[in-house]
């Protein structure tokens, strides 16, 4: 399994720091049926990659996940990867018990992006994916709180260079005047 250097108490501040916000004020599952969520009931593809290290504060044995792994080799993953990472599927979507969900849930729908200048930027999610999440669609208006914490989270992120190289790689796809900046 590859080993960033993030470390476990590190991902617990994360968690709880992003424990306190949400990006609307409402439960935005309720316009779309939660099809984040619900793209795991029908589509094998979709999952949730762990942050390398995120594994350490997830219990192997709590029965609502999924374990698999995936080899780097496979995927498109930065050259610095060697190993396996771990891919998750929640078993009853979109239930879960919230305060473990995975940082990938937690930020979206925004996502990390490294500018051509070296900055760290916040875009809504540009994923190639199988639903439509009405919040990316119209680009709507998200709660500051969560933008500044989930920029926190990000920026502490980064400091590792595993997290950093990943960031980087799905930023190098993109045309930095292509993408909304939301910070
Ligand atoms: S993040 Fe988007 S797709 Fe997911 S529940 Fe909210 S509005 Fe729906
Ligand atoms: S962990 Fe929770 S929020 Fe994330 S995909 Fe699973 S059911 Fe949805």
């Amino acid at each position: 399994m590859i080993k960033g250097m993030t470390r476990k108490r590190t991902y617990r501040a994360i968690y709880r720091l992003l424990d306190r916000v949400s990006p609307v004020p409402f439960d935005c599952g309720t316009i779309c049926g939660a099809a984040c969520c619900d793209a795991a009931n029908y589509d094998e593809e979709m999952g949730i990659f762990l942050l390398p290290g995120e594994e350490k504060i997830h219990d192997r044995k709590a029965d609502w996940l999924k374990w698999n792994t995936l080899s780097t080799d496979e995927y498109e993953f930065p050259e610095s990867w060697h190993g396996n990472v771990y891919f998750v599927r929640c078993k009853t979507p979109p239930h879960c018990p919230r305060a473990m969900r995975p940082i990938q849930c937690r930020t979206f729908p925004l996502a990390p992006h490294i500018s051509e200048d070296g900055i760290l930027h916040l875009i809504y999610n540009d994923s190639d994916l199988p639903y439509c999440c009405p919040m990316i669609e119209n680009e709507t208006e998200l709660d500051p709180d969560f933008i500044r914490a989930t920029y926190t989270v990000w920026s502490h992120l980064v400091r590792d260079p595993l997290i950093a190289d990943l960031v980087e790689l799905e930023s190098s796809y993109r045309d930095d005047k292509a993408v909304t900046m939301v910070i």
